[in-house]
């Protein structure tokens, strides 16, 4: 962790250059989710309290390098008035001049920085250009760190730089789960298939001392072990990935859970007939949609002795219920466990943060990443290139 935070700066009277995740999404030209605008908050806010001036750098959808203007900054500036309580000064071509000449309390919006192709190139003229415009670079996106652009990790390298609140926040409870987690750690991985989850379960293995696989991909590993699973989602393909990284745990010491019992069903709709059966019997025209109680009641053991939970992706189809009952009764143990003090628990994943919201535990969670793309690079031990450039 080589990388300061805003209280390790001299903010008064400086230019701030934050670059902000509001990848908001609109309809009709109106913000209709603000959870990423309210988390940037406390960085503006702080930033202003010190004496320093924002200036907010973001991207809005994919414009492909050209002005979009359904994807013009001009769009969330309301919103982001009002999370803020105060004014917002838009600029759309920005200039070292134009933002000298505003009040040092003024928080400054820049347009698109996805509008010219040279952010995504990481291109180096676009990083000066950016450089010129502050004296000093803050990185609040923790979820576009994967991503080395210009305003992302070029532009860092030229500026004194710092993390803001939120990425500060978000690499702590990363650390707590991961980096130096306080062990056992069970690590609990689900979700529809192994192929996108590979170089996770590759990485985990290594790190966790139980690793819960659930979800469809729970599926390649049971037919790798040469169980027919029906016509369950399978990558059969995948089964000889599959024994190795069962290998890899053995040789690691990483205990693998795998489901103790089933849940099957002929359809794959909600309130569909489904039977609760042993592993092994999927009958050939069912598939396989949840994991079973006992399957729960041992991660239930698992992780009342555990300290520390990091989980990606549901144990079943928790969009059509009843095939939601282990992923909620499992975030439910996870969760009590946390009130109580007993265990540090972060979860991440598009689909994974939508399960424990409807499963009403994410807020007993101990940490929710709403980064998708940077949450899962770095649960894959991958380094993510924004915050490898944050060297103060
Ligand atoms: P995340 O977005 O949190 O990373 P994924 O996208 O990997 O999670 O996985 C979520 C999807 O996995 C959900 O759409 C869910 O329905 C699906 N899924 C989970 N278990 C099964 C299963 N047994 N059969 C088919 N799909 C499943
Ligand atoms: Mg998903």
């Amino acid at each position: 962790m080589g990388w300061k935070t805003l209280d390790d700066m001299e903010l008064a009277g400086k230019r701030v250059l934050v670059r902000v995740d509001i990848n908001v999404p609109v309809e009709d030209g109106h913000v209709t989710d603000s959870t990423r605008i309210d988390r940037i908050v406390p960085t503006v806010t702080d930033i202003l309290t010190a004496g320093g001036t924002p200036i907010l750098l973001a991207h809005l959808g994919r414009p492909k390098g050209k002005p979009v203007p359904e994807m013009s900054l001009r769009i969330v500036q309301p919103a982001l008035e009002s999370a803020l309580g105060r004014a917002v000064h838009f600029i759309e071509r920005p200039s070292r001049d134009a933002i000298d000449a505003l009040p040092m309390d003024t928080v400054v919006l820049v347009e698109n920085t996805r509008f010219t192709d040279m952010e995504e190139k990481n291109d180096p003229m676009m990083a000066k250009f950016l450089a010129s415009l502050g004296d000093i670079y803050c990185n609040d996106a923790f979820s576009a760190a994967h991503r080395a652009h210009a305003s992302t990790e070029g532009v860092a390298h030229l500026l004194p730089n710092c993390a803001g609140r939120l990425m500060a926040e978000e690499l702590a409870a990363l650390d707590a789960a991961l980096g130096n987690p306080v062990r056992p750690v069970v690590a609990v991985v689900g979700g529809a298939k192994v192929s996108t989850k590979l170089d996770l379960l590759g990485n985990l293995v290594s790190k966790v001392d139980h690793l819960v696989i659930g979800g469809g991909m729970a599926n390649t590993f049971l037919a790798a072990q040469g169980i027919d699973v029906g016509k369950s989602l399978c990558e059969h393909d995948l089964a000889d990935t599959a024994r190795a990284i069962l290998q890899k745990a053995k040789a690691a010491g990483c205990e693998i859970i795998l489901p103790r019992d089933i849940v099957v069903a002929r359809e794959f709709k909600a309130g569909a007939a489904s039977e609760t059966l042993s592993p092994d019997a999927c009958p050939a025209d069912a598939m396989i949609l949840d994991a079973g109680p006992a399957t729960v009641a041992y991660i239930e053991t698992v992780l009342s002795s555990a300290k520390t939970l990091i989980w990606n992706g549901p144990l079943g189809a928790f969009e059509i219920p009843p095939f939601n009952a282990a992923t909620n009764a499992a975030a439910a143990v996870a969760a009590t466990l946390t009130k109580a003090g007993k265990l540090t628990s972060v979860a991440g994943g598009g689909d994974t943060v939508a399960a424990l919201n409807a499963a009403g535990a994410a807020a007993d969670f101990t940490y929710i990443s709403t980064a998708g793309g940077a949450f899962l690079e770095w649960m894959e031990g991958k380094d993510l290139p924004g915050v490898a450039a944050l060297n103060g």
